[in-house]
């Protein structure tokens, strides 16, 4: 649910399954924290599926440069933007 979640709203995510791996379940440990899913958001933590505090702290998502595929971020909430893609000089709006 949560990394349909994270996909559709286009942020870029890495997927570590603490049952398997040995450095992320340590991680957890070392900052107490039990509960899983966890999202590490910089150095903000967010133990449990929490939607609202997802969005909140994640201030960029990737988008898709409409002409060459290029992943750029672009800040969300700042309504309506022009982004250029670095790479085809491309210019496009985004809504974010
Ligand atoms: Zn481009």
């Amino acid at each position: 649910m949560a990394k349909k979640f994270l996909v559709q709203n286009n942020i870029h995510f890495e997927e570590r399954n603490v049952s398997v791996d040995y450095a992320a379940a340590q991680e957890l440990q070392k900052r107490n924290i039990r509960g899983v899913p966890a999202f590490f958001v910089g150095d903000d933590v967010i133990v449990g599926f929490d939607q609202a505090k997802l969005l909140q702290l994640i201030d960029h998502r990737l988008q898709q440069c409409p002409q060459c595929s290029t992943k750029l971020r672009v800040p969300v909430n700042k309504g309506k933007l022009e982004v250029k893609c670095p790479k085809c000089a491309t210019k496009f709006e985004v809504t974010t």
